[in-house]
């Protein structure tokens, strides 16, 4: 959980094409861009920029 649990439940529904690396719905099971297969979940934990 990070500081901003809007933005955790926002990006915890993101996906990752591994192909193309576009965002799609975790909802979706191909890539809308490119239609590959694999998606990976986006990662919770950003590193934070100092
Ligand atoms: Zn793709």
């Amino acid at each position: 959980m990070g500081k901003f649990p809007i933005a955790d439940a926002f990006i915890s529904k993101i996906v990752i094409c591994k192909k193309c690396k576009s965002r799609n719905k975790s909802s979706v099971e191909r890539c809308r861009k490119c239609g590959y297969k694999f998606l990976r979940p986006k990662r919770k934990d950003i590193r934070v920029k100092k």
